[in-house]
């Protein structure tokens, strides 16, 4: 049984007190929701979210962090600080860190290793670009990315990895993979981690999809066999919108 995850990524939305409120609405509404329920609010907001939180099923994980401990890296955030304030999860190379701060495979090896070694989940984004889509090199840009970025790892550390699947071209765009295209991928995600780790590893690891999730899409998407549950973006800053779409897996 491989478990369910619901992410929302907050991306750099919210101040404290619209936190406060997105996370109280929230929590009011958390009966029927099934599986792991994540929110990862931006840094200044994470203690915050953390100290909210307390008790309750919602998890909080941080957007980003960089791969050394320490040292001068000016406005970055280290594992060991996140471990301080209790958050144990975090995304890594969400598109918009790739596109915009140039993330490279290289350097998200060493942040998974990183956020490892300071015992923490790893939700580990990737997918590919329009322009890959439409040459059919899809499937090879995926294969490349787990490749680079994650088969360095044993096996026993899929434990702590949760896969997003985020073709580039969905995200934030409105414009939604198929149901369809995303079993697809999932599948042959699957195949690529077990062809190199074995059906154990491949048939545990959650595998989300993520891009222009909605409520009136979710539950066709999270239908297919492969599909674990979902990476959240616009979709997860109002509370309805991310609670329907838990309430769909
Ligand atoms: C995301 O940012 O990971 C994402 C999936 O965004 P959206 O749901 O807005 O497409």
């Amino acid at each position: 049984m491989r478990t369910k995850i619901i992410a929302g990524n907050w991306k750099m939305n919210n101040d404290k007190k619209a936190t406060a409120i997105l996370i109280e609405q929230l929590e009011e509404n958390l009966q029927n929701t099934n599986g792991r329920l994540i929110i990862a609010p931006p840094f200044t907001h994470l203690e915050q979210s953390v100290a909210l939180t307390k008790g309750s099923k919602l998890e909080v994980a941080a957007q980003n962090m960089h791969q050394a401990i320490s040292g001068a890296f000016t406005g970055e955030i280290a594992a060991p600080m996140l471990q301080s304030i209790n958050v144990r999860t975090v995304i890594l190379g969400h598109s918009e860190r790739r596109t915009y701060f140039n993330e490279t495979n290289h350097a998200l090896a060493e942040k998974v290793q990183t956020a490892l070694d300071y015992d923490m989940d790893v939700i580990f984004c990737f997918g590919e670009v329009l322009s890959e889509r439409k040459e059919g090199k899809h499937f090879e840009t995926v294969k490349q990315q787990l490749e680079e970025a994650l088969f360095g790892l044993e096996a026993a550390a899929w434990k702590k990895i949760i896969l997003a699947y985020e073709p580039v071209w969905a995200i934030g765009t409105g414009e939604t993979a198929s149901p369809e295209q995303a079993q697809e991928m999932h599948a042959y995600i699957r195949q690529v981690i077990a062809s190199k780790y074995g059906a154990q590893v491949a048939n545990t690891v959650s595998i989300l999809y993520g891009g222009s999730v909605k409520p009136s899409n979710a539950a066709d998407i999270f239908q297919q066999k492969d599909v674990d549950g979902g990476l959240i973006g616009g979709a997860a800053l109002k509370a309805e919108d991310f609670l329907a779409i838990a309430k769909a897996i």
